[in-house]
């Protein structure tokens, strides 16, 4: 038998004017994906009787299962039920359990209900119907020839129970594929692309199950495994194996997996060796130590910061004192790591942490935008100050540096 094939329709004006994105799609992509259905099309529709129609009418020619979205409520725009039963010539009653329960919730609210909430108990007679726990639509489940059609509201809250509780298990039935995909993300920061490809190159090629597919991200590198096997344990098994061998190889880069960012990552070793931190921050304005409070538990750890942009600011809050500035300038290994120190003592941290620099267009000081320098002090020992030439606009500068920041600080605390 070939591999049966899904489509996904989303039904709704609002989502060909831009108003919404067709999350809906999205969110049942993944779910069937991790059953090991193919989705080979999304489409979307607008509230039009004839359109809607025209593209079931294509749909039911090319996939074996499709999945609708939206289109089921009240209004004279929800077209859902009239567009297939023009197709199908399939009789529509009113489901008498789903009516009682749209009646309930109007008496329970205390309000009348209108005619056309009885629209929302509209079924067809052929139909698996599904309850909505969550709302008044009902959805659907309609064999027709070969083919399997999935009827849900267009509200994600509802269609996500409908999809999870009801439709999901029923399509794992019909396919009878027990074929299970997991995959895991593993990150790593402080090395490049190139070098990371290199590292790997063989297990790259070799690859089969799991796939490895690096990814370039914004905070540093990804590589994504993902594995097919008939359970959810044998997947993730086949996972660990694959991890296990590239941590082998570049595990000194590794900082965390899946959704885990690297502020979170320092932010827990911080927790777990119990200290505390605090940072100067002239270029980045104030942006590392946003990262890291928006991680929860920041306040176990968290001091502080001083942003202390203007050279003024450097030598009064942070006493960085005129001779350093003077003789080696705002943008200097000796005012980065005087900044360090005194932010660290200042608001009574184990560890401080500097930024100064160009951010740019311009040059500054006759450094050229995009010199950096971060500065460690840790009350522990150690001391580190280091030079950075990034490139970019000023606020990719910016970025580049509060991510070498952690970096910094994920190296001396790992
Ligand atoms: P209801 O009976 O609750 O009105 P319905 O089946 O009529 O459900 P729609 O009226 O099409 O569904 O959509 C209800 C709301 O759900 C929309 O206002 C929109 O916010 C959201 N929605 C609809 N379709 C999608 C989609 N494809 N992706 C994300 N959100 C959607
Ligand atoms: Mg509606």
């Amino acid at each position: 038998m070939t591999k049966m094939s899904a489509e996904i329709i989303a039904v709704g004006t609002e989502l060909l004017l831009g108003q919404i994105a067709d999350t809906n799609a999205q969110w049942i992509s993944k779910q069937l994906a991790a059953i090991g259905m193919n989705v080979h099309h999304h489409a979307v529709v607008g509230d039009n009787l004839q359109r809607v129609q025209e593209q079931f009418r294509v749909s039911n020619q090319r996939s074996d299962v499709i999945i609708v979205t939206g289109g089921l409520g009240p209004t004279e725009d929800d077209l859902t039920r009239e567009g297939f039963q023009q197709l199908t010539g399939m009789e529509i009653v009113e489901h008498g359990p789903s009516m009682e329960k749209i009646k309930k919730r109007f008496a329970d609210k205390g309000i009348s209900m209108t005619p056309n909430n009885r629209k929302q108990a509209r079924v067809f007679t052929e139909a698996d119907v599904l309850e909505n726990h969550t709302g008044m639509a009902t959805g659907m489940i309609v064999p027709h020839g070969d083919k399997t059609w999935v009827f849900m509201p267009g509200v994600p809250r509802e269609m996500k129970r409908m999809m999870t509780d009801s439709v999901l298990p029923y399509i794992r039935r019909l396919t009878g594929e027990d074929t299970m995909i997991k995959s895991v993300m593993l990150r790593f920061i402080g090395i490049g692309e190139s070098r990371l490809e290199h590292e790997l190159q063989d297990l790259i090629r070799q690859q089969t199950n799991p796939t490895i597919a690096p990814l370039a991200q914004n905070e540093g590198i990804a590589i994504r495994l993902t594995a097919k096997a008939s359970t959810d344990e044998a997947a993730l098994a086949l996972i660990e194996r694959t991890k296990r061998d590239i941590l082998d190889r570049i595990g000194d880069y590794y900082y965390g997996a899946d959704e885990q960012s690297l502020e979170e990552r320092v932010l827990n070793l911080l927790k777990e060796q119990e200290k505390t931190i605090a940072a100067a921050e002239s270029l980045t304005g104030g942006m590392f130590m946003d990262k890291m409070i928006a991680v929860s538990g920041a306040s176990q750890v968290c001091r502080g910061g001083i942003v202390c942009y203007d050279t003024n600011v450097k030598e009064s809050l942070l006493r960085v004192p005129s001779q350093v500035l003077e003789q080696h300038g705002a943008v200097s290994e000796a005012c980065a790591s005087t900044m360090a120190a005194n932010v660290c003592s200042s608001l009574n941290a184990d560890i401080g942490i500097s930024f100064t620099g160009v951010a740019g267009p311009d040059s500054s000081e006759g450094h050229p935008a995009g010199t950096v320098f971060i500065a460690l002090h840790d009350t522990s020992g150690k001391q580190q100050v280091e030079k950075y030439t990034f490139h970019g606009d000023r606020n990719t500068v910016r970025k580049q540096t509060v991510l070498k920041g952690y970096e910094l600080l994920y190296n001396l605390l790992k």
